[in-house]
């Protein structure tokens, strides 16, 4: 790791990186008066705010095929992520962790619905907004506004509970039957609006089943499958408290518990929080894929295809030995899975399965 240096110039840094090709590059999001000095000389000036969305910090169905983990006391092993505690009583396990099309898709969501909290509730504009593939997993979005560079640890931290809706009760948001308030409108923004919006939605496309599998009263469960429009209805027109009466409060707070979920984004709490994050440099690629690191531009998220896009050292065929790795699609073909096997790849997809370590090259 070489910390603690400052380039005066974007030549001088492209020089350095050419010169000694690291497998990964950060900056601090941080600005400093002197960024060489040691860490309490440095003079923080303040902080970009800064948002990792890691599809590694959600669970997500694809994990229980490319996922493995073993225990390294005993010959237990599996897919997916770990066990709190091996059935032999210890704790500690070798992860081997991939990824496929459908966690990237899953992260892109999370950034999305990030995206959207930060423009319409907290008013940054788009152009203060940078928004990354991070060369992995997942998406990093820089907040840059001079409104946020000053915020110490205590409101980013304020920011990511709201962000993940974290404490959010159905009576404060409009819910409450006693003290109503003004009435929310299903396009309010601010968490008034996306409850409502959360909720409408959860019910439209909820099943018996997932409402079964919420334990709510008796009634509550009953007037869900019998009066949904009803319900519905109610939410577009009416006070939404005026649902009460069909959903108890406290099959309520169960339902937009769930609910919430869909709306909310999975941010990691502790990257948020940070006011000297190390975080990838755009542009550079990411050692353990070896994508790009890659600014997407505001609006063009929805249809941004990392497995194609990201992509950019390209070339002719390289002979592998694989030990595992799953499938994935990289460009327009789909490679994997292997197991013990000798393939010959071209060096776009070479590349993935040799930096996640999955094969080796051979003459
Ligand atoms: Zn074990
Ligand atoms: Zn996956």
């Amino acid at each position: 790791m070489y910390r603690h240096i400052m380039f005066p110039s974007e030549q001088e840094l492209q020089r350095y990186i050419r010169t000694s090709a690291p497998a990964h590059s950060y900056h601090s999001s941080a600005y400093y008066k002197d960024p060489t000095g040691d860490m309490s000389s440095k003079g923080w000036l303040g902080a970009d705010l800064v948002f990792d969305i890691d599809a590694d910090h959600f669970d997500v169905p694809c994990q229980k095929i490319h996922d493995k983990w073993s225990c390294r006391n005993c010959d237990q092993e599996g897919r997916g992520k770990p066990p709190e505690i091996c059935e032999c009583g210890k704790a500690q396990f070798d992860t081997e962790t991939w990824l496929c099309e459908e966690c990237l898709q899953a992260a892109k969501h999370e950034a999305q619905k990030l995206l959207d909290i930060l423009i319409q509730d907290f008013g940054i504009e788009p152009e203060n907004l940078l928004t990354n593939f991070s060369g992995h997993r997942g998406y990093h979005v820089h907040a840059r506004s001079d409104s946020v560079k000053n915020l110490g640890q205590n409101s980013r931290r304020e920011i990511v509970d709201y962000i993940m809706a974290t404490g959010l009760e159905a009576r404060f948001q409009g819910f409450n039957q006693q003290r109503r308030g003004a009435r929310p409108t299903i396009t309010e923004g601010g968490w008034r609006g996306r409850t409502l919006r959360a909720l409408y939605d959860y019910l439209t496309q909820a099943s018996e089943e997932d409402i079964l599998a919420l334990n709510l009263g008796e009634k509550a469960t009953e007037n869900i499958t019998s009066k949904k429009n009803k319900i519905l209805k109610t939410l577009m027109e009416k006070h939404p408290s005026n649902i009460i009466p069909l959903i108890d409060s406290t099959s309520l707070e169960k339902i937009l518990q769930e609910a919430l979920e869909l709306q909310a984004s999975e941010i990691d709490t502790v990257v948020t929080t940070d006011i000297h994050r190390l975080i990838r440099l755009t542009g550079t690629l990411h050692g353990k894929t070896g994508w790009q690191v890659q600014s997407i531009p505001y609006g063009a998220l929805p249809d941004y295809d990392p497995l194609r896009n990201a992509i950019v050292i390209k070339g002719g065929l390289v002979r592998l030995e694989f030990k595992w790795a799953p499938k994935i699609r990289i460009i327009d073909e789909v490679y994997g899975p292997y197991e013990d096997e000798i393939a010959e790849l071209p060096l776009e997809a070479a590349l993935f399965f040799l930096a996640k370590k999955g094969a080796r090259v051979i003459d």
